[in-house]
């Protein structure tokens, strides 16, 4: 087989952003609404600061207002409780994220608990894990798998239903959103995660996997079936021979590309999704809240 389509995210992402930015400025034209996006982060963490102003400035780049709390590492529950709170209130804000991970002395799912559900636009909320869950209308979906799931669509042409799906990986934030939102589609999916029995005969069988699962090039080329759709979502930083470091997925590329029908690159591929999806769920928050029909 010839080698894999490259997806790229990073195209399908800007396109996004674009019509993220267009829908905005019909709100602002024919409601006078301009959706505001609050993120709070917590600490110094060095990776988190850079997620925060890139999500600071796509904001702003879309037309939307941009909300940046910075709390210090010291901050106690009850003083970011209390943030959380008062974001809720605020009518200007539409959206909130609290920037994970969060200090020890926090406790995270307390202070996902507090966030207002129709303001929870990372959708890690257990109200809208549980809408997620049973198919409602209502969920805001977290921003990953969202990313992944109009990749998908994307390449099929919307023709999900039926295929066979193996997503690797349970995690709240990608593994378990990305198989209820594969289920929704139509597919057929397995879960795979680190006590499955045997990983290459799952993915052997997968017309779609998605890999997220924290170890560099762990999925083989071998391992799939030959004409397989590849969402690798794994951003893994490794050393290289001559020195420095570069990011590699979850999925061997070069082995799978040579087996694969297409592929997302790392970096470029599911990376970019992220903030085009936040910003999406951004503008999907605020014309509910405000009983405004969502933009397609
Ligand atoms: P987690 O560490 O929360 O989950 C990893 C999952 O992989 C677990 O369910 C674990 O199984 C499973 N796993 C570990 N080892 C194996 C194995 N040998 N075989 C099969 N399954 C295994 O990770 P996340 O879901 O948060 O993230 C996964 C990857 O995606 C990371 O590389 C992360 O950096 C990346 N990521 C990228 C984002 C983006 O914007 N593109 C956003 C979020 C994450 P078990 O449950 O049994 O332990």
């Amino acid at each position: 087989m010839t080698d894999a389509a490259i997806i790229d995210g990073k195209a399908f992402a800007a396109g996004l952003r674009d019509r993220v930015a267009t829908a905005v400025a019909g709100l602002k034209r024919d409601h006078g609404l301009t959706p505001g996006l609050a993120v709070v982060l917590v600490g110094e963490d060095p990776a988190s600061q850079v997620y925060v102003r890139n999500k600071g400035k796509q904001t702003l780049e879309a037309g939307m207002e941009s909300y940046e709390f910075k709390l210090p590492d010291t901050t106690s529950q009850e003083d970011l409780l209390a943030k959380v709170h008062e974001l809720n209130a605020d009518p200007k804000v539409n959206g909130i994220l609290v920037q994970l991970p969060l200090p020890k002395q926090i406790d995270e799912q307390a202070v996902l608990a507090a966030i207002d559900p129709n303001k929870d636009v990372d959708g890690f909320h257990v109200v809208n894990v549980g809408r997620l869950n049973t198919g409602s209308a209502d969920a805001l979906v977290p921003c990953t798998p969202l990313g992944c799931l109009l990749l998908l669509r994307d390449y099929f042409g919307g023709a999900l239903s039926g295929k066979k799906a193996v997503v690797v990986g349970r995690s709240n934030i990608v593994g378990k959103p990305m198989f209820n939102l594969l289920l929704q589609e139509s597919c057929t999916v397995t879960v795979a995660h680190s006590r499955t029995a045997d990983l290459p005969a799952e993915l052997g069988q997968a017309d779609i996997v998605v890999a997220a699962v924290g170890r560099p090039e762990m999925v083989k080329g071998e391992w799939l079936k030959p004409g397989a759709v590849v969402i690798d979502v794994g951003i893994n930083r490794i050393e290289k021979p001559e020195g420095g470091t570069r990011l590699v997925g979850d999925v061997d590329f070069a082995g799978a590309s040579k087996v694969a029908a297409a592929i997302t690159p790392v970096p470029g591929g599911v990376g970019p999704m992220t903030i085009a999806c936040l910003l999406r769920n951004t503008v999907t928050a605020a014309c509910r809240q405000n009983g405004i029909d969502e933009p397609s």
